[in-house]
């Protein structure tokens, strides 16, 4: 039977409570432990994937499809597992479920409500996934604040496993936030004495409190919290504010949370190897040499949004021991102010993205990188961006384009597929999760991968339009990846140029801190060697 670990959060919501429950995982992995993870998000969307990015950063797919909260791409990265739908639950999926239930009448005639009906389904989730993960310990991160009205069922939840499965099988954290006073020069523990307090109200005593904070936290700000707070001095584990996420875990071991959690759950375990992230560490503080690449995309003002994106430049950069300096370049901001915004990049990133907003300045980009022969990787629009620009410098004529943007365009290069053409609704309508992509030998992607069959994460509704197919690759375009059947451009690449390749899918998704993703690493490998400032300048082509 598998056992729980439980993760609330106090006082404060962005402290970090995705990096603890992900570091948490990665200690016990550490001691051979087998773990599996769930986030609960309490809105009453049935997942993020129709949320602006504004309300919720990135979205995260897993390989089976699931739009995600970004919190997964943490887990997976931090633990190396893939993760399936079942590891996100938002309010919206328990209650439709439940409601649907009642339409069946499968309640026989019961008043359905919050407990037990909606607690059950709750429940029901964390079992399912203990069940088809068979993992030794699930860890369950409760999103959003303790004493928000909609975490009140996942709260409730939680409680009741307590007595469901037995005290020695649950853990419960705390994640709280210490602010500071500036005018006194005191960390202050009041909040998080307050959101105990009501946790314990709700019938939950956290085994440890790990307190978040940007300054050090004192022998005497522990003893308080454990007193107050009724928990022993060892389980107040403090976590100050660090340069690297990937710190993180490296921290909770070295305070005893390992350690406390298997003593707790009586689980037998190996010592704890956490060499690699020593190394990881190490090389993240000693790599000094820069390698400066441009993320060009509209929502740069929010770096959420490109989470996964952000971090793959990162293990890219480690691995070849460089200090990535990244630079975001708003696209609206290109299109007004010209390309001098990215005069001394390396490399340049086009993420992906819906609607028309910023996307000349991103084709401005794509034009700059073909020209100026710096290195370009364009991500799922990213790579119809670099479509949509090599189409116009070829057919000469500005008007090519997605009809996602002009559906009016002379030159559709990218568009839908006909059997798209009726869909309507805007939720779960596109091409998601895992599709395989066979590479063609001696392209660009296919030396990055070093091999000829991959599968990658999807997120899109539009596809390379296949009539201009011919006439592109005469002019130099590379179809490097395609669908099994021929039938989808899956990456496309420049033949006359050092390194620009495109892809339909989202390999973000899949690097992970020691292994970054092949593009990713040979995108950034290609780059680190770009001369600017001041230095040579590239050679423009002539356009
Ligand atoms: N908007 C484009 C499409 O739907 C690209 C999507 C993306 O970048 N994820 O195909």
């Amino acid at each position: 039977m598998s056992k729980y670990i439980f993760v609330t959060g106090g006082v404060v919501s962005s402290v970090g409570k995705g990096i603890t429950v992900a570091s948490t995982g990665t200690i016990l992995k550490s001691r051979q432990i087998t773990v599996s993870v769930q986030k609960l998000d309490p809105y009453l969307n049935v997942d993020p994937g129709t949320m602006s990015p504004y309300q919720h950063g990135e979205v995260f797919v897993t390989q089976d499809g699931a739009e995600t909260d970004l919190d997964l791409g943490n887990y997976e990265r931090f633990m190396d597992v893939n993760l399936t739908a079942e590891s996100n639950v938002t309010s919206g999926q328990i209650y439709s479920s439940v409601i649907a239930r009642e339409r069946r009448g499968d309640f026989l005639g019961g008043t359905i409500q919050v407990v037990p009906h909606v607690t059950t389904e709750i429940k029901d989730r964390f079992k399912k996934l203990a069940q088809h993960s068979q993992a030794e310990v699930i860890l369950i991160e409760v999103g959003g604040t303790v004493g928000d009205i909609e975490g009140q069922p996942f709260l409730e939840a939680i409680r009741q496993m307590r007595n469901d499965v037995g005290p020695e099988n649950v853990f419960y954290i705390h994640v709280t936030y210490l602010p500071y006073l500036s005018t006194t020069q005191e960390l202050k523990t009041k909040p998080t004495q307050h959101s105990v307090n009501e946790l314990r109200r709700i019938g939950i005593q956290p085994d440890v409190i790990i307190c978040r904070s940007d300054y050090p936290i004192s022998e005497d700000i522990k003893r308080k919290i454990s007193l107050f707070c009724d928990v022993a001095p060892e389980a107040v584990i403090p976590l100050p504010t660090v340069p690297t996420i990937y710190e993180v875990p490296l921290i909770l071991e070295e305070a005893g949370l390992g350690r406390l959690v298997v003593n707790k759950l009586n689980i037998k375990a190996s010592p704890p190897d956490l060499t690699e992230w020593q190394g990881l560490v190490r090389c993240l503080k000693e790599c000094q040499e820069p390698v400066k690449i441009a993320l060009v995309g509209k929502y740069v003002e929010l770096k959420d949004a490109y989470y996964s994106v952000r971090e793959s430049l990162h293990h890219a950069a480690l691995y070849h021991n460089r200090d990535l300096k990244l630079v975001w370049v708003q696209s609206e901001d290109l299109e007004r102010d010209g390309e001098n915004l990215l005069s001394s990049v390396q490399g340049i990133v086009v993420p992906g993205g819906f609607g028309i907003r910023g996307i000349e300045g991103m084709i401005k980009a794509a034009g700059y990188a073909r020209r100026n022969r710096i290195p370009y990787l364009g991500l799922c629009l990213g790579m119809q961006v670099m479509v949509i620009e090599f189409a116009r410098h070829v057919f000469n004529s500005n008007k090519a384009n997605s009809t996602e943007f002009d559906p009016a365009t002379p030159y559709p290069v990218i568009d839908l597929l006909p059997e798209q053409k009726s869909v309507k609704d805007m939720g779960g309508t596109m091409r998601l999760g895992d599709y395989p992509c066979h590479l063609v030998d001696g392209s660009r992607a296919a030396r990055a991968y070093a091999t000829t069959l991959v599968q990658e994460r999807h997120r899109h509704r539009f596809e390379f339009n296949n009539e201009f197919r011919d006439r592109l690759e005469k002019a130099g375009m590379v179809y490097s990846g395609l669908s099994p059947d021929g039938r989808l451009v899956e990456l496309s690449e420049l033949a006359d140029h050092p390194w620009m390749v495109g892809c339909q899918f989202h390999p973000e998704f899949l690097s992970r801190p020691t292994r970054p993703h092949p593009l990713f690493r040979e995108f950034v490998n290609v780059a680190k060697d770009v001369l600017r400032e001041g230095a040579q300048p590239p050679l423009p082509l002539a356009s």
